[in-house]
């Protein structure tokens, strides 16, 4: 497991379905925000193409701390989709502590 200690401000796609996605590495992630872990500040993100292509990349984060859980991924990366929404102006940085409070 890869541990990237104190991440600064990451890439996030604002999604007009009201997800949240992080791009990482030309990959998407997606997350529902839930809150888990003892001070509620563990989030989990599993690969946008965990249901349609049964991908099994994954990560969690823990405050602004990330752990890649599993970065094998079975298909391309979504590079042309990350420019799509930069170029819709659709990509925010952010840092995963301010997450929560992420404006659609
Ligand atoms: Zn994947």
């Amino acid at each position: 497991m890869q541990h990237v200690r104190d991440c600064g401000a990451q890439l996030f796609i604002i999604s007009r379905k009201g997800g949240t996605l992080l791009a990482i590495n030309d990959f998407i992630y997606r997350s529902n925000l839930k809150r888990f872990g003892p001070l509620g500040d563990k989030v989990y993100w599993e690969c946008i193409h965990n249901r349609s292509k049964k991908c099994r990349s994954r990560l969690k984060t823990i405050g602004d701390d990330l752990y890649v859980t599993n970065d094998v991924h079975n298909h391309a990366g979504d590079r042309q989709r990350i420019e799509l929404a930069r170029r819709s102006g659709m990509l925010i940085y952010k840092k995963f502590s301010a997450i929560g409070i992420l404006t659609h």
